[in-house]
């Protein structure tokens, strides 16, 4: 296994995304979200999931963004069992304090993310930032779904933050279109071809890019990788390490 991206050492420090295990969440509320507007909540067609959006042009892109993610949990056999909501807000803080892309909350089956035109600032520097913007801000809604509703289907809670990020991480590298997702490998240079995968905290913690192409490559590369979002959801995943967290 190669060494973590330079970028990926930092910002897996800094973090990506919040709510990283349902029983780790912020302990604060909702003051770590920046003040919002108080905006319309509005159904995504067909799927019981509700936006709140400061435009109809963004509420669109997250409920395309939804549609893609239930599809592709579908394909899994796994659906959400209640109604979900996303409310897409200033900037969405981390417990800790720092801007991060978005998080779930399992307390309100609620799922937060921050809005689109901050997410460039965000990803500067970082491999995602070579990706089309709105291709990624699709993404991150993907991995923020994902949560959700694995959280809904989960016969035990994770008990590592990989096992909590993994289906995240696969089904947001997933739910890219092809040439971006390439080019997003690419700049990994993941080398789970070698089928030399290992899924610990301290890997998730150095380089969650290294991570996110690691999880979609062990996820697609299995002629069933639904089997491992099911072990997951059981609560068996042996693919997953269990190392100590980084605080
Ligand atoms: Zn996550």
């Amino acid at each position: 296994m190669k060494n973590p991206t330079l970028a990926g050492v930092v910002l897996g420090f800094l973090g990506l995304f919040g709510a990283l295990q349902a029983q780790a969440q912020h302990a604060g509320g909702d003051q770590h979200f920046a003040a919002t507007d108080l905006r319309a909540q509005v159904r995504c067609p067909e799927v019981p999931v509700d936006v709140i959006a400061a435009s109809v042009d963004e509420r669109r892109l997250v409920c395309s963004a939804v549609s893609e993610a239930l599809q592709l949990l579908r394909h899994c056999e796994i659906f959400p069992r209640r109604p979900l909501v996303i409310q897409i807000t200033d900037e969405v803080r981390h417990p800790f304090g720092r801007v991060i892309f978005g998080l779930f909350d399992p307390r309100d089956e609620r799922i937060w993310i921050t809005q689109f035109g901050t997410i460039s600032s965000l990803v500067r520097g970082t491999p995602f930032s070579e990706l089309p913007q709105r291709e990624l801000y699709k993404s991150i809604v993907v991995h923020e779904l994902v949560h959700g509703v694995m959280h809904q289907n989960a016969k035990r809670r994770a008990i590592t933050r990989s096992a909590y990020e993994y289906p995240a991480y696969a089904l947001q590298i997933a739910s890219l279109t092809s040439s971006a997702r390439d080019r997003f490998l690419q700049t990994i240079h993941n080398v789970a071809s070698t089928g030399d995968f290992v899924f610990n905290d301290f890997i998730l913690s150095m380089d969650p890019f290294f991570f996110a192409a690691s999880a979609y490559e062990h996820f697609s590369a299995s002629a069933n990788g639904c089997a491992h979002l099911i072990a997951l959801l059981e609560g068996e995943a042996a693919f997953i390490s269990e190392v100590p967290s980084l605080p």
